[in-house]
């Protein structure tokens, strides 16, 4: 099969990719040319594990290609995803901007019948609405139809979950176009479920804010046991033996982040309220969530009185371990109010200091070393559960640091390891 894939941000590459690997024949278009670029010569543009051995491999046997023109990469194709960023308005609700414009892109320039793809998280009822676009901006005669087919990879284990993930979603309005999509799937060997296209979109939606309402509500709980001397990793673990629940996501942590789940929900929240449903839930979650890095800051503050003059290594910068995204790290909020508070600020990262740089106003120091971080802080604060952290050898914060220190905002290390060391650590959800 002849695709296009337009945007090749986290999900349009890697699908461009995994499409290709497959056995289809990808053009990849963005209209960054200095991404084509890149790409076009077999350096990807993000990090993630395995993407750039597939997307070498690929290229070489002639199945993936990249260009900055639209026609180019239009003509031909039988199937056109769009994978452009739906980014949060000041609003909360979920910018369409991207996806029209990609919309329109398609519209001017196929010159063949199409079904066009929609793989960015939109809104019930968006994928109409760009049909609608296409349809009044395209030649008479081409006709084009609509799916939608919302992407569950999470970043870091992209590649993986793409070839390994858990179902596809197909939403289509008429069984040949879903029948289509099932058989360019297929390879991938996992549950496809077809369904109408509203209900796509919305599983989209709801997937993601239960994932987030799970992790907002064993924050909640550890904030509780915080209070009550009870340790919410033990009380994860017994709620976790429960199929009805089952272990995952209930890790307490500074809080959730990264491109999704926090654009997600709010436009989820704001979706619900232009429908006259007040998301109360979704609400509380969100609300959570942002409290989650105040409450460390005041674990901070309530320790040392003032941080005026403190060198304070700040261990992780991206929203997650093994991606170099910063979109709505629990960094962008920490490093701000260290800073404001007057601390020193030394970060440490191992592939995400570049797009840090470009985000992160203040003036801090920053290291891809993990030692030269701790060299001389007075604390320390863990962002990321980066491997290389979890696994530091304990007693280097003691032999490194002033004042071994430690506010572990991702519970990377058991209470045990951390009482063979005399070090002051204070985590999530566990005594102190
Ligand atoms: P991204 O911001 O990383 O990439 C978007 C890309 O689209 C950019 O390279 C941009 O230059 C390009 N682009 C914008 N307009 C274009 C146009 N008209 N023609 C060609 N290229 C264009 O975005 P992302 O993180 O890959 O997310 C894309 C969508 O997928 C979003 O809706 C997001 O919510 C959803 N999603 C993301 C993830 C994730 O983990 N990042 C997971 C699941 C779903």
């Amino acid at each position: 099969m002849r695709i296009a894939v337009i945007g090749t941000g986290y999900v349009g590459l890697v699908t461009g990719v995994a499409l290709s690997e497959i056995g289809h024949h990808v053009t990849c278009i963005d209209v960054d040319p200095s991404k084509v670029e890149t790409l076009s010569n077999g350096i990807p543009t993000i990090y993630e594990p395995g993407l750039e051995a597939l997307m070498k491999k690929n290229t070489a046997a002639g199945r993936l290609a990249f260009t900055a023109v639209h026609s180019e990469g239009l003509s031909e194709a039988a199937v056109v995803y769009i994978a452009v960023g739906t980014p949060k308005r000041a609003d909360g609700s979920a910018n369409l901007d991207y996806v029209e414009s990609a919309a329109k892109d398609i519209a001017r320039n196929i010159t063949q019948n199409v079904i066009v793809v929609i793989k960015s998280t939109v809104p019930v009822g968006t994928n109409f609405h760009i049909l609608n676009v296409i349809n009044t901006n395209t030649k008479p005669g081409i006709q084009v139809k609509i799916a939608s087919n919302p992407e569950f990879l999470r970043e870091g284990s992209a590649v993986k979950d793409t070839f390994h993930g858990d179902r596809i979603v197909i939403g289509a309005e008429d069984e040949a176009t879903a029948d289509i999509l099932a058989e360019i799937n297929a390879p991938f060997n996992m549950p496809i479920l077809k369904t109408d296209i509203s209900s796509a979109e919305m599983i989209k939606y709801a997937s993601n804010a239960f994932l987030a309402t799970k992790i907002s509500f064993i924050n909640e709980i550890a904030n509780i046991c915080e209070s009550l001397g009870a340790n919410v990793e033990e009380v994860a673990k017994g709620m976790g033996f429960d199929h009805r629940i089952g272990p995952d996501f209930l890790k307490a942590g500074i809080g959730y982040g990264g491109s999704c789940f926090p654009k997600d929900t709010n436009a989820l929240v704001q979706l619900a309220g232009n429908n006259h449903h007040d998301f109360n839930l979704l609400k509380s979650v969100i609300e959570v969530n942002n409290n989650q890095q105040i409450l460390l800051i005041d674990k901070i503050l309530s320790r040392f009185g003032s941080l005026a003059g403190k060198r304070v290594a700040v261990l992780g910068l991206a929203f997650k371990p093994h991606t170099d995204d910063l979109r709505e790290s629990p960094a962008l909020v920490m490093i701000p109010k260290l800073a404001e508070l007057g601390a020193d600020i030394i970060a440490y990262d191992p592939i995400a200091i570049g797009n840090a740089k470009k985000q992160i106003k203040e003036a801090i120091a920053y290291t891809e070393d993990l030692p030269s971080a701790l060299q001389n802080a007075d604390f320390a604060v863990i962002i990321t559960d980066w491997p290389d952290v979890k696994k530091i050898n304990l007693s280097a914060y003691n032999q490194l640091m002033n004042d071994p220190i430690v506010f572990d905002g991702r519970n990377c290390y058991s209470l045990d390891a951390v009482k063979q060391e005399t070090i002051e650590y204070y985590s999530i959800g566990r005594p102190d």
